[in-house]
């Protein structure tokens, strides 16, 4: 079987699989001009496509228009623009100091190609976490097969039509389908494997790659608290966290889940919540569900999960502050606040990943401290308040993969910043030079420069010479 660039990689992933083998070596001497050349390739290619990437991810869940832009091309765009920038810098070999016990020698890190890999995204950025890890691919001379996610087939669909047009299948490829097309990648020995979902399938897909020992990078999901404290601004923690949780209608990895409220704020900060909600999503008062700017739930069964934890949490005892109304036909659920939760309950228990939002009260932040260092380690973690003191004690105290002060979500267009979790919520990180370090080995390199080597003097047989040696090195060095 011939590969051409319609051939689909679902029908013969092993055959496609092995025909990159020749492009991962000869890629392994790439320049960084051939490689930023790829790149540029994608970003013309989006540049034309704008609108169909806009009417695939609103045919899949209804996204807004503009939070496609800001969450789906926008991201794609400043990663291709900042690797193009640093590539060259970052593919340069580090020269590194001699320590004193090896005078006589140079070392180098070589950053070299990883070789092939796998890349398997989630259906909530569709884009944006697909063409993202291969930007972070590309960049560090990868092949890649990309494995879009089968609950929006509009937007893989789209990706599956890009790729063929700018790439033979021997460098890049998609394999649409069900998860049996993952699960039948996941049996080959990649050179590594970017997967982005949650935390049950992250860990498929380690036991998986430990099989052939594929390195992975799993950017994961969780639950992110947010710690409102008793110094903070209540109209403007309102304010960006009202974004931060509604947008794609909750269905974030780093959204806010829940919020930790400092007892004398909780009030205050439920009605600027409130306030803020209006005029973000219903500034005429038509009811949010007209609001064109609040995307829908992906499908019925992402539906059915919210409402009826929803209802449980109601069942159990949580009241309702703000919401809960629903439409099945339109799987619209309005953006739900909820007071008196307790931990018996699904939404103090699993990742939300939808419009809801509940508030627990603590009375000093080592309560919100151990709260959170209770459960799992998560993707994200927010604080609101204006000490700084307070903020580096909650910093210090817990762990996440990012943190936020004074803001929510937007550390994850910070083309800088190493983007991830830390165990339950991710391993490894992605985006710009720490997305091409995930694609990348670093090869320590040694050259023996002045033939000089001293070593032979720590050779067999050990005489009194040697140990001498050994002593001073254990003692000095
Ligand atoms: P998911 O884990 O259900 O699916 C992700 C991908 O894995 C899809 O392509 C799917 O086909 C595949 N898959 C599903 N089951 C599989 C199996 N048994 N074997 C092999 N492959 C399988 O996740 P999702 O519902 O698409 O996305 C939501 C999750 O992703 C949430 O937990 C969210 O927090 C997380 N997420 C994390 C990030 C991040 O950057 N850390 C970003 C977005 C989403």
């Amino acid at each position: 079987m011939l590969l051409s660039p319609s051939t689909p990689v679902n029908s013969a992933p092993e055959l496609v699989f092995h025909s990159q083998l020749p492009t991962s070596l000869s890629w392994r001497t790439s320049t960084a001009d051939e490689r930023i050349g790829r790149l540029k390739k994608i970003r013309n290619w989006i540049k034309e496509h704008q609108q169909d990437i806009r009417d695939a991810i609103k045919n899949d869940f209804g996204k807004p228009e503009p939070e496609t832009d800001l969450s789906e091309i926008y991201p794609v765009t400043a990663e291709i623009n900042h690797s193009i920038k640093l590539l060259k810098k970052w593919m340069r070999p580090i020269s590194v100091s001699t320590p004193l016990p090896m005078l006589g020698t140079s070392a180098k890190i070589y950053l070299e190609p990883k070789g092939r890999s796998l890349i398997i995204s989630p259906w909530n950025y569709p884009f944006n976490l697909t063409i993202g890890p291969l930007i972070s691919a590309l960049s560090a001379g990868c092949t890649a097969i990309i494995k879009p996610s089968e609950l929006t087939p509009h937007t893989s669909e789209l990706i599956s039509k890009m790729i063929s047009e700018l790439f033979p299948p021997t460098e890049v490829s998609v394999a649409l389908g069900e998860v049996t097309v993952s699960q039948a990648l996941l049996q080959l020995p990649f050179d590594h494997i970017f997967f982005t979902g949650s935390p049950a399938v992250g860990k498929i897909v380690m036991k998986a790659a430990a099989e052939h020992l594929s390195s992975v990078t799993l950017e994961l999901g969780g639950k992110s608290p947010v710690i409102v404290n008793q110094d903070a601004d209540c109209k403007d923690a309102a304010e960006k966290l009202i974004w931060g949780k509604f947008v794609n209608c909750g269905q974030t990895c780093i959204a806010p889940d829940y919020l930790l409220v400092h007892n004398s704020q909780l009030d205050n900060l439920i009605s600027e919540l409130k306030v803020a909600l209006q005029k973000m999503y219903d500034p005429d008062f038509k009811g949010i569900e007209t609001s064109p700017d609040m995307a829908r739930i992906v499908n019925d069964k992402h539906f059915d999960r919210l409402r009826n934890s929803i209802e449980e949490a109601v069942t159990k005892g949580a009241k309702i502050a703000f919401g809960g109304k629903f439409d099945h036909q339109t799987r619209y659920i309005e953006p739900t606040i909820l007071t008196h939760v307790s931990d018996e309950m699904q939404v103090m228990q699993e990742e939300i990943f939808g419009p809801i939002l509940p508030i627990v009260p603590f009375s000093n932040l080592d309560e919100a401290i151990a709260y959170v260092n209770s459960k799992p380690k998560p993707l994200a973690l927010y604080y609101f308040g204006g000490s700084t003191e307070q903020s580096s004690k909650a910093l210090q105290e817990t762990s996440s993969g990012n943190a936020v002060i004074n803001d929510c979500v937007i550390h994850y267009i910070h083309t800088e910043l190493p983007f991830g979790g830390v165990n339950n919520s991710g391993i490894g990180k992605a985006h710009g030079y720490h997305g091409f370090m995930a694609f990348s080995n670093e090869k320590g390199v040694l050259k023996q420069r002045v033939g000089l080597n001293n070593v032979t003097l720590l050779r067999p047989p050990y005489g009194i010479r040697a140990k001498q040696i050994i002593a001073s090195l254990i003692k000095w060095f």
